[in-house]
């Protein structure tokens, strides 16, 4: 017999999961048979073995979302990401938070991750005719803020050049890096006013920010 729903016997402290379910409502029914409390035996805890997907596929008991018992009516909630402790590399196969960088069953430690800067990742998926194409539009763009020349300028010699405009994110940082510190983004920002000013020192005064 296997018990799902309108079982109840609060010292239950076991629960196998043994059907998968695409309902939330039955998947949080049936751990529930084990979330009772039972003040008779002192039963505190309730072990969730989970052998049919059924976490994977909602999520673990402990996230809280608005569930309708009414069939038909939505579910609501943030769903966590999740990952797996990698076997292929020692760890155990757990099912993991996506924020975890220590697995709580085996102490698999993930390695930290280094982010690259957006253009480098964005060089690794370009062609190396892309690349090459970016690198001239990134080097016009500095040729271009040195010389003052109009915001633009870079991208029409591109489209000279190539026949098109460049993607927008391909000047992401090509001139200041990507995380300017607030003191260069003041003087980005003063340089820009007056070279598009005819009357630079009345408009840098109103720009000192
Ligand atoms: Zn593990």
């Amino acid at each position: 017999m296997t018990l799902t729903a309108g079982f109840d016997i609060p010292s239950v402290n076991a629960v196998i999961l043994a059907r998968p379910t695409q309902s939330i409502a039955l998947y949080y029914q049936m751990v529930g048979r084990g979330l009772r409390l039972s003040p008779e035996t002192q039963k505190r805890d309730c072990l969730i073995i989970c052998q049919s997907g059924n976490v994977s596929r909602h999520g673990f008991i402990e996230e809280v979302k608005s569930v309708s018992l009414n069939p038909g009516e939505e579910t609501t909630g943030m769903e966590a990401p999740k990952k797996i402790c990698p076997p292929e590399n020692g760890g155990c196969g757990a099912y993991l938070y996506g924020f975890q960088m220590c697995c709580t069953e085996c102490n698999y430690k993930f390695p930290e991750l280094i982010k690259l800067p957006f253009i480098q990742q964005l060089e690794q998926l370009l062609s190396e005719e892309d690349k090459q194409r970016l690198a001239f539009y990134r080097s016009k763009l500095q040729l271009s803020y040195r010389n003052n020349y109009a915001p633009g300028w870079a991208a029409m010699v591109f489209q000279e050049t190539y026949g098109h405009f460049p993607p927008d994110d391909w000047a992401k940082g090509a001139i200041f890096g990507e995380s300017p510190t607030p003191e260069l983004q003041r003087l980005i920002i003063n340089t820009y006013v007056i070279s598009q000013s005819k009357d630079g020192n009345q408009i840098l005064g109103l720009s000192v920010i």
